[in-house]
């Protein structure tokens, strides 16, 4: 299927009709409102509703987030992604490629376009549920033989972490201070993180609640799934390594999560449904999976250092490696009672595949920072140095086109001045 819009007919593209991923715009100071990526353009569908052209019962895209269209579940997500078809497809629908008036009104670059956090982030939970990962980190840290903790063969590994500090692509991110005792020191110390990380993460948003108390189906937690970004969980592995013990991660995972800032929605990944890998361990009942519901996805991880003349890829994976799937995590997160909203966002756990170059990770790519890497521009690292750019990019290959999800980047800044921490507060 092509469009009229003739630069999503171009192959590698990110937004063909075939995409048409949900997301929060501005231009020029304007209040933010619901669009969608099309070729080089941002379809405005706040204007496309206002003008009559899209039924939805109520103006849930002139806002600045996802979460109200998103809470009026399938069917009208359905129809909306039909009606937009229609409308955008060559030999459709001309209300649209015809309205003059509405047609440049309505149909603004992307270039340009400031991009906004697409749903507010309700709550964020982080799972552990990329096998190949936990296999590296449980090697490093505990030893082959002791690789995979006992449990986790068994069910996703999760902790809840913060939606407070969710941010979009392109925001900064302030090298974190902490609390930290590598194994050489006798008592712990205080300052700027020393071992900052990535992780290449997928995150499923949460389209539609469950009550309080009420189990869902690993089938019914996939309905519940309005679709898909790019996730980097920062990670801060000297202040991780010393806190986790007994209750997991806490302020080495807290300061920045960065989304892509495009949704790409359950339906145009509905052609790139895989299974999960064979299982080693049969899986208790709720967490079977009645069809696949994993997704062949192309991950991407590059570097720019400050000053460098370009990125670096660093690692390429794929979604399809994870272990478990985010139906099964989401139907795991519900099995004892908890409520999940609209707006809830579940990072994967980091992706690695069975490469090194698959890694996930720069503690998994420097082997614990003990085998450095290069980058293309002749710079080393072991973890993330002041200025350095990171960016994730994914897709999902079709036949002569590609459900691209955009760019996740994010720059480290360094970490805040340090306080007079002893002070006391003026009255
Ligand atoms: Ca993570």
């Amino acid at each position: 299927m092509k469009s009229w819009i003739e630069r999503a007919n171009v192959a590698t593209c990110d937004f063909p009709i075939q995409n048409l991923p949900y997301g929060v715009f501005s231009r020029d100071g304007e209040a933010p409102r619901c669009g969608v990526a099309i070729g080089d353009r941002i379809l405005d569908l706040a204007a496309l509703q206002a003008a009559g052209l899209l039924d939805t019962g109520g103006a849930v895209f002139a806002q600045s987030a996802l979460n109200d269209f998103m809470a009026l579940g399938s069917v009208a997500w359905d129809r909306v992604r039909s009606r937009l078809v229609e409308l955008l497809a060559a030999g459709g629908d001309a209300a649209l490629r015809e309205g003059q008036g509405l047609r440049a009104g309505a149909l603004g670059p992307l270039a340009g376009s400031r991009l906004h956090l697409p749903f507010e982030v309700t709550g964020y939970t982080d799972f552990y549920a990329g096998r190949q990962h936990a296999v590296n980190v449980g090697t490093m840290f505990r030893g082959a033989e002791n690789a995979l903790p006992p449990n986790w063969l068994h069910m996703p590994i999760g902790y809840n972490g913060r939606a407070s500090t969710v941010v979009v692509s392109g925001t900064d991110i302030h090298r974190p201070l902490g609390q930290m005792k590598p194994p050489s020191a006798e008592v712990p110390f205080f300052g700027p993180c020393r071992r900052l990380d990535i992780e290449l993460e997928m995150g499923a948003v949460v389209g539609l609640p469950n009550r309080m108390g009420t189990p869902v189906t690993v089938a019914e937690a996939d309905d519940m799934i309005f679709g898909y970004v790019l996730l980097n969980d920062w990670s801060a592995r000297d202040i991780q390594g010393w806190e986790y013990q007994p209750l997991g991660p806490f302020q080495g995972k807290v300061f920045g999560t960065s989304i892509s800032p495009w949704v790409v929605t359950k339906a145009a990944l509905e052609p790139f449904r895989t299974t999960t890998p064979d299982r080693e361990k049969e899986l208790l009942p709720y967490l079977h999976e009645p069809r696949p519901l994993l997704y062949d996805i192309e991950l991407e991880v590059h570097m720019q250092p400050a000053g460098a003349a370009t990125s670096s890829r660093i690692a390429q994976s794929n979604f399809r490696y994870m272990y478990y799937s985010s139906a099964q995590q989401l139907a795991h997160h519900a099995i004892g009672g908890c409520r999940m909203n609209t707006g809830d966002l579940l990072g994967s756990g980091t992706i690695s595949g069975p490469e090194k170059s698959q890694y996930g990770s720069l503690l998994e790519l420097s082997w614990g920072g003990k085998e450095p890497f290069t980058l293309e521009t002749g710079e080393t690292r072991s973890f993330l140095e002041d200025g350095d750019r990171v960016t994730l990019t994914g897709w999902a290959q079709g036949d002569g086109y590609r459900v691209g999800f955009g760019d996740c980047s994010g720059t480290i800044l360094p970490a805040p001045a340090e306080k007079n921490w002893t002070a006391e507060t003026a009255d």
